[in-house]
């Protein structure tokens, strides 16, 4: 698409001419396109939660107050339902502060094998509540260290395994592995869950792309996740793929660049 504007018209005896400019407007009506939705999308999400707490709220003063029993299970469903909206409102902000380019990243060397042994201790309880293996996987040789921001990584990697296991079955194990690449570690994360189909797979990193809507919400999801994934590997220098297979498993790799030998003299 194009948008035409006329600068200049001026007609003489005998030469006349048009200055003009044509400019490529695609891509800044695009642009426009996704910021309309991405603003439809919030205030869907937003109202989603919104609409569960008054009709929880509602039935509470109604009666449902006077049956202790039935009152704790409607103050479960409006505590986690509050938690979410917290979360999905901490996860926008932390996204729009990367847009906007207003983050500040505290880049240390890091061991991969320590990450991966922290992560892994915090999801054990629940590895083990649901079921589900977890593995760490190493090289025999220890990796090099990465360069990288230690909460950030822990976050990414917190998603990542969240999501293997909420969107895996019981009696499945979950991996977590890394090896060396060229002027980088290379991390893996790989489940024997649902899987996504090819044609959701190229939109999976946008934000709010949900192949079930539905069971993300029950299981807490905001949406965000992947996104946010892929925005702090982006701006760590590394890059994220995810390939999968339906009902098969899933694979989430990224890279985290190495930390130089020479960059605590500089
Ligand atoms: P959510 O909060 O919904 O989990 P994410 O951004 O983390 O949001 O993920 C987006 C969608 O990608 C999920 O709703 C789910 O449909 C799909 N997804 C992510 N990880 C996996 C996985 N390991 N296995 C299957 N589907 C996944």
């Amino acid at each position: 698409r194009f948008s035409f504007t006329v600068l200049k018209s001026r007609g003489e005896e005998k030469k006349s001419g048009i200055i003009a400019v044509l400019q490529d407007v695609t891509e800044q009506e695009a642009m426009e396109k996704e910021r309309k939705e991405f603003v439809a999308n919030v205030s869907h999400e937003l109202r989603t939660p919104l609409t569960t707490l008054k009709s929880y709220l509602e039935a509470l003063e109604e009666g449902v107050i006077d049956d202790p029993e039935l009152s704790r299970r409607f103050l479960r469903v409006l505590l986690n339902e509050t938690d979410r909206m917290t979360r999905l409102v901490t996860d926008l902000l932390q996204l729009s502060r990367y847009d906007a380019g207003q983050y500040m990243l505290d880049l240390q060397p890091l061991s991969v094998h320590e990450l991966l042994q922290d992560v892994f201790e915090r999801f054990a309880l629940r590895s083990q509540q649901e079921n589900i293996a977890l593995q760490v996987d190493l090289p025999a040789d220890s990796l090099p260290l990465v360069k990288a921001d230690r909460d950030n990584i822990i976050q990414v990697l917190d998603n990542l395994i969240s999501n293997a296991m909420k969107y895996s079955n019981e009696n499945t194990t979950v991996v977590m592995r890394a090896h060396e690449e060229e002027e980088a570690v290379r991390i893996e994360i790989i489940d024997e869950g649902m899987g996504i189909r090819r044609r959701d797979l190229d939109r999976i990193f946008e934000r709010f792309y949900r192949v079930d809507k539905a069971r993300s919400r029950s299981m807490g999801g905001t949406g965000l996740g992947l996104s946010i994934a892929r925005q702090i590997v982006l701006v760590h220098g590394g890059t994220i793929d995810i390939d999968s297979e339906w009902q098969k498993g899933t694979r989430v790799s990224f890279t985290l660049p190495l930390y130089g030998e020479n960059e605590d003299e500089t």
